[in-house]
């Protein structure tokens, strides 16, 4: 593809300068080309890294270090250890599009006076079918559902998408890849999310602050050591990490104010 008919790759590429962090990816000018590599790999010699071709790149997205499917690519879990040389401007494109799938676009449109954006309520508004029920997030519950969704556990894309109450992401919180509507993924989490919350029978609990806090402090820990095997888009599993983190959000707002801050 020639540059000239591609104003957002002109654009990225005028931006890189010699270099530039995209998410998790390092992309260094090298002559007429650049260099790619992941950004914890940047102190390492090229010899110590894999030599992979561009082609090569969207195996390496698609799964884990463990195996498991990343259904976002922009998770924070991309593998290190490899080196990718695209030789133009051309293959950069190429091979960022394995890695981060429309992240040059959707940056370049995020630069423009009017970004395209799709806030939360414009988007589920427009669902049919089983998506309909997406809806019926109250504001609040909406708000608990996306943050968990669109952690930074989960995802280095800036949301620029809102939903009454809830901001957009800072600049600093997350990647320069912008995110302009919510994805297939916070879709079918909203669902569940809704389905959860229609769910009967549900038990009535009394707890101290102190048990709030040991509850928060387990989430976080099953968090941080997520078991092998877990499927991240499997939202069925009681112990999928975004339910759990949803959980955690709903918990957060009882916890003692001295056990959110780590002290007693
Ligand atoms: S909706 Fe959330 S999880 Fe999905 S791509 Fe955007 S920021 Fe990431």
């Amino acid at each position: 593809m020639a540059i000239v008919n591609n104003p957002a790759l002109a654009a990225f590429c005028t931006a890189i300068g010699s270099e530039l962090v995209l998410s998790q990816v390092r992309v260094r000018r090298e002559g007429a080309g650049f260099e790619l590599r992941h950004a914890n790999d940047v102190a390492a010699t090229p010899q110590s890294l894999r030599s992979i071709s561009v082609a090569e790149l969207r195996a390496l997205a698609n799964h884990t270090a463990a195996g498991e499917f990343r259904p976002i690519k922009a998770a924070p879990n991309l593998r290190a250890g490899w080196r990718c040389v695209a030789a133009n401007e051309a293959e950069l494109e190429a091979a960022l599009s394995q890695l981060y799938p429309g992240a040059v676009a959707d940056w370049f449109a995020a630069q423009q006076p009017v970004p395209p954006i799709t806030h939360y309520r414009d988007y589920t508004a427009r669902q049919t079918g089983m998506y309909r029920i997406t809806r019926m997030l109250t504001d609040a519950q909406a708000g608990q559902m996306i943050r968990a969704c669109c952690d930074t556990r989960f995802c280095l894309k800036r949301r620029l998408w809102t939903a009454p109450d809830l901001a957009p992401d800072e600049a600093t919180e997350k990647s320069l890849i912008p995110c302009l509507e919510p994805c297939a993924v916070l879709l079918e989490f909203a669902r569940k999310a809704v389905r959860i919350e229609q769910e009967e029978n549900k038990p009535t609990l009394t707890l101290a602050p102190s048990e709030v806090a040991s509850l928060l402090a387990s989430l976080e820990t099953a968090l941080e050591h997520p078991p092998a095997g877990q499927r991240e888009a499997d939202l069925s599993a009681a112990d999928n990490p975004r339910r759990l983190q949803l959980l955690r959000e709903k918990l957060q707002g009882f916890a003692p104010v001295a056990e959110t801050t780590g002290k007693e």
